[in-house]
């Protein structure tokens, strides 16, 4: 298997940690990106060499240009390519459609998707050049179904997955490859204040009966990069609690 050059937004905890450690031990190079958890991302760093996996990390806040077009001229001027990007990195948001301030619509969809416009804006000449490349959007179940409390989340992730579907198109005779994964209910951080009573009704509402976990989104995160003819598909790993 060829060594790959990988960014991974927003990978200091949670899925992008998870995906970065099973990609390093496939033997790729990963670029892990993080913005505020730098402890986090530096036991990420110590994690890998344990193991004598290569795992980079770069600072950057990627709603902003200026930091995302340095992040992504490190990459270049060190590795010459950027083989595969995921944008993971995203952040929660639970209000009535009512309450949803203009400054939360900024901050959710700076996050969720202006992020992701921006760092695949900055990354694409380089694949177009290599005429390859594989772009991964972590997406959501509430982007394909929608989520009362939870719509400004919803059309962050609606709109990535529409990007999803419109690359693919735009990007497919360049050989570069767009999907979204969208998790359901994943074990991390960005659900700790989900009471335990609303953790067991999702289980039981789930035909597999469990909630799933950062190593499930890895998974196919890892055979999405191997695979060579999956394009503009958004792939629900939800344990079967939503299924359209
Ligand atoms: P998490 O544990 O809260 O981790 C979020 C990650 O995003 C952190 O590493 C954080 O980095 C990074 N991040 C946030 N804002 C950033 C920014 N401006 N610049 C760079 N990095 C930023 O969340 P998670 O559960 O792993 O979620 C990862 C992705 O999966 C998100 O897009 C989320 O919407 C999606 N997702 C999660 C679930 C779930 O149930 N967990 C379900 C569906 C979809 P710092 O802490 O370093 O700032």
């Amino acid at each position: 298997m060829d060594k790959k050059i990988i960014l991974i937004t927003g990978s200091s905890r949670g899925i992008g940690r998870q995906i970065a450690l099973t990609l390093a031990a496939q033997g790729h190079i990963i670029i892990a990106n993080y913005n505020k958890s730098e402890e986090h991302a530096n036991n990420l760093k110590q994690e890998a060499l344990r193991k004598n996996q290569q795992i980079d990390l770069y600072k950057a806040d990627v709603s902003n240009r200026d930091e995302v077009k340095k992040m992504i001229d490190f990459i270049i001027n060190k590795y010459k390519r950027i083989d595969v990007l995921i944008n993971n990195a995203g952040i929660s948001s639970f209000n009535l459609f009512t309450d949803i301030t203009d400054e939360e619509w900024n901050m959710v969809l700076n996050t969720n998707l202006y992020s992701a416009f921006c760092v695949t804006q900055e990354t694409i000449p380089n694949m177009i050049q290599n005429k390859s490349g594989c772009i991964i959007n972590m997406s959501s179940i509430w982007g394909i179904v929608g989520s009362s409390c939870e719509s400004l989340y919803s059309i962050s992730k609606a709109a990535l997955d529409a990007m999803t579907k419109s690359l693919a198109k735009e990007l497919g005779p360049s050989n570069i490859r767009v999907n979204s994964i969208a998790p359901g209910f994943i074990d991390t951080d960005m659900n700790k204040n989900i009471s335990l009573d609303t953790i067991n009704s999702i289980k039981d509402e789930t035909p597999l009966g469990k909630i799933g976990s950062t190593s499930s989104i890895a998974k196919c995160v890892n055979w999405l990069i191997e695979d060579d003819f999956t394009t503009g598909q958004i792939i629900s790993i939800n344990g079967g609690w939503v299924i359209t």
